[in-house]
């Protein structure tokens, strides 16, 4: 019997062929959760609720449970689209009920306001921003999707079709997004701090070095999960991950122990990383060759011993290639649990705006 604190919402849509749909959806949503078979349905299971899928009699029934009002927008936005999508141009109408209110904007989405920016290395530029709600970012990851209208348009957000499809603006009102994380939250001034490298004439380092006061720009999250608690963690990455190890670091309790390590540039772009915790921080430097050229994270990687004995956690955000060499490392050779490591691609050499967060 469902929870009833959780939220549902149901949907029962009329198809030429329902269970080929169901095929479709099960064989697009296995890669990203459980997929539970049973006589003329299934259940996709996942972190963010279940959908359980009927069909009969021409019509896809659709129902949709989650823990709440974020985690049901995702499922139903994406249900929907996915609907949309493999209908392949057959006229599709889809209305959800439920015992939710109707979601006529995305949840975990919030319009802030720039403060103020500044360098705090070379190639590191703080951007403050200022937000009603920050609590909202305090739980359920790190990151953010960053939404930045074009400079000099007033910005026009995403809104929510009736379906739950998210509608972007287009054309001229295009928005860029790039994943960013929250380096710090003040709960008392009201203000997010987001730490951005600074890299060629890209979409983010412009925004970045032209970021004024009182521009407007939209984050949607938090995202990526909160950080495992364990007794001792590896942290490591280059630059575009250092705000979300400082962060991490600061946030572990005084009876965790960590190794840090991270790749920058040059010595001018260390930074203090504070932490109640026991931490042991090494520096790489690239001396002068390019970010994401050198194997020097990986191999300091291969260099660290695990510990024996408690429970390891390993994070670490870089470049794809790096990401994959860590990831593959740490699986193969060091046959460290799934559970026990977080290994994300941060950008992709050669790629604009890769967010495959890895796992
Ligand atoms: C979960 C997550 C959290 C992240 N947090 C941060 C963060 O807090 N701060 C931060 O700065 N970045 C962070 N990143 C990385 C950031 O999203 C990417 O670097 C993104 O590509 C930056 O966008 P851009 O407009 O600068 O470059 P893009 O337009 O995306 O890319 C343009 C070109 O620059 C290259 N490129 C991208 N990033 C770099 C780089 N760092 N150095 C050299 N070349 C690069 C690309 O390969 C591409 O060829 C995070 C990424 C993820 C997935």
């Amino acid at each position: 019997m469902a929870d009833e604190t959780e939220l549902q919402a149901t949907a029962s849509v009329v198809l030429a062929d329902p269970a080929g749909m169901l095929e479709r959806l099960c064989g697009h949503f296995v890669e990203h959760g459980q997929v539970t078979r049973r006589d003329g349905g299934a259940r996709l299971g996942g972190p963010f609720g279940s959908v359980d899928l009927t069909a009969d009699d021409g019509v896809l029934r659709i129902a949709v449970t989650c823990p709440d009002e974020s985690r049901l927008f995702v499922v139903k936005s994406s249900v929907a689209e996915h609907l949309f999508e493999f209908a392949e141009g057959e006229t599709v109408s889809l209305s959800w009920q439920g015992n939710a209110p109707a979601q006529t904007r995305i949840p975990y989405f919030r319009e802030v306001m720039v403060r103020g920016a500044r360098d705090i290395t070379p190639a590191m530029r703080r951007v403050t921003l200022a937000c009603d709600d920050p609590r909202h970012f305090t739980s359920g990851g790190l990151h953010v999707r960053v939404l930045i209208p074009p400079r000099g348009r007033a910005p026009v957000w995403p809104s929510v079709g009736p379906d739950s499809r998210v509608i972007w603006p287009q054309g001229e009102d295009t928005l860029a997004k790039r994943t960013y994380t929250i380096r710090s939250i003040d709960h008392a001034r009201g203000e997010l701090d987001i730490d951005v490298v600074l890299h060629d004439d890209s979409v983010g380092s412009i925004w970045a070095r032209e970021a004024q006061a009182g521009d407007r720009i939209g984050l949607l999250g938090p995202g990526g999960g909160d950080v495992i608690p364990a007794d001792w963690y590896l942290l490591c990455g280059d630059e575009t991950a250092l705000p979300a190890i400082a962060r991490i670091a600061e946030e572990l309790p005084s009876s965790a122990r960590a190794s840090i390590v991270i790749e920058v540039a040059d010595a001018a772009e260390q930074q203090d990383i504070a932490s109640k915790a026991a931490i042991e921080v090494t520096w790489l430097h690239r001396k002068g060759a390019p970010a994401g050229s050198t194997d020097l994270l990986a191999q300091a990687v291969r260099g660290i011993a695990l510990p024996e004995q408690g429970s390891p956690f390993v994070f670490a955000g870089c470049e794809q290639a790096t990401a994959r060499a860590i990831r593959k490392h740490l699986r193969s050779e060091r046959q460290l649990p799934k559970d026990r490591h977080l290994v994300a691609a941060y950008w992709r050499k050669g790629h604009a705006d890769v967010h495959d967060h890895g796992d």
